[in-house]
């Protein structure tokens, strides 16, 4: 059973303890989801935080209020980031300049350092062929073509070298406590989970939410990814660490218990989606803007498309990688995959 200890979180800029030496704060995110999780955890002569929220003039003013109301002026040693999102990594450049220390998998610290150099002032070539391959309509391809995309560097402050780096197995001591790095997959390469040894605590980012399954994505910068057999293969090694009395504090949503019977919930929402997808391409072939009926239980908007495209991209790659669906290209560039045999 899934148990949230705490009903009511932070208002947004505040925080408050929620075990020991362990903060949970709010912060606001103008983008998708209206808000991201932050832990500080207190250390003797300052705090180290676990992720940072986007580099926007709101949240860097909710910061300005957090660090002299509830953080005690104290200054920030070390900032944690789980993965290269720019919820999470937003404004960790911003602390590094004030004197923290970053720590990071290597790969979540390349990616978005590549990401936040990469500015592109219009589509690339490779992403507007991949949003055709899915079948992305004329009306907002052509919509998108001249206009400048989203860039990391519009909401992550720029990353200074030199970091600390999170390896799998490894172990660090954070807010007095000693914590086993332990690395998931699907939802952005080497993301960083830690697992308290001194307490039954989890540090779980975006791979362990409640209530939401993280987006699993495909992007032209590698358009054969399967990132839902990398998601499923975490959920199973995860149930080997997880325990139901773990408090396990999340990027997003409440903190909550009950992480056995959520890992469960969290690999069969995609068993189920990967069910209904079959079904749908039973019925006839399709293309993958085709196919969010059958994967998200609400309506697609403008401000959910890009999101839905990526994550219908990702179930189809992982029929196709299994050997289940076929693909060929129509007259408009788009993948029409259809069942095999
Ligand atoms: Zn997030």
């Amino acid at each position: 059973m899934i148990r949230h200890p705490f009903e009511t979180p932070p208002a947004k800029g505040s925080g408050v303890e929620i075990a020991e030496g362990v903060y949970w704060i709010r912060l606001s995110m103008p983008l998708g989801l209206d808000h991201v999780n932050i832990f500080a955890l207190r250390e003797e002569a300052g705090w180290t935080l676990i992720d940072t929220g986007l580099d926007v003039p709101e949240v860097r003013a909710e910061w300005a209020s957090i660090l002299s109301d509830h953080l005690r002026g104290d200054p920030i040693l070390r900032v944690v980031v789980t993965h290269h999102h720019p919820d999470h990594v937003g404004l960790a450049g911003w602390f590094m300049a004030q004197g923290a220390e970053l720590l990071m998998t290597r790969t979540a610290w390349l990616t978005a350092r590549m990401l936040t150099l990469d500015e592109q002032p219009i589509p690339s070539p490779e992403a507007v062929s991949f949003w055709r391959s899915a079948g992305m309509d004329q009306v907002r391809l052509s919509k998108r073509l001249d206009n400048r995309p989203f860039n990391f560097c519009d909401t992550v402050h720029p990353l200074p070298l030199g970091f600390t780096r999170l390896d799998d197995g490894a172990v660090h001591r954070l807010g007095g406590r000693d914590w086993v790095v332990h690395f998931g997959q699907g939802h952005a390469p080497d993301h960083a989970t830690l697992w308290c040894k001194d307490a039954p605590l989890v540090l779980a980012g975006d791979q362990l939410l409640p209530s939401i399954s993280p987006n699993l994505g495909v992007y032209p910068t590698e358009p054969m990814a399967d990132p839902v057999a990398e998601w499923l293969q975490s959920c199973a090694k995860f149930e080997g660490l997880a325990q139901d009395d773990q408090l396990v504090l999340p990027g997003h949503k409440l903190p909550y218990y009950g992480l056995p019977d959520r890992l469960r919930q969290l690999s069969d929402n995609h068993h189920g989606a990967l069910t209904r997808l079959r079904d749908h391409l039973t019925e006839e072939p399709r293309r993958a803007v085709d196919c969010f009926a059958p994967l998200f239980k609400r309506q697609i908007d403008d401000g959910t498309y890009g999101l839905a495209m990526v994550e219908a991209v990702a179930h189809l790659n992982h029929l196709y990688h299994r050997g289940e669906v076929t693909r060929d290209m129509d007259a408009e560039g788009a993948w029409v995959w259809r069942m095999c045999g």
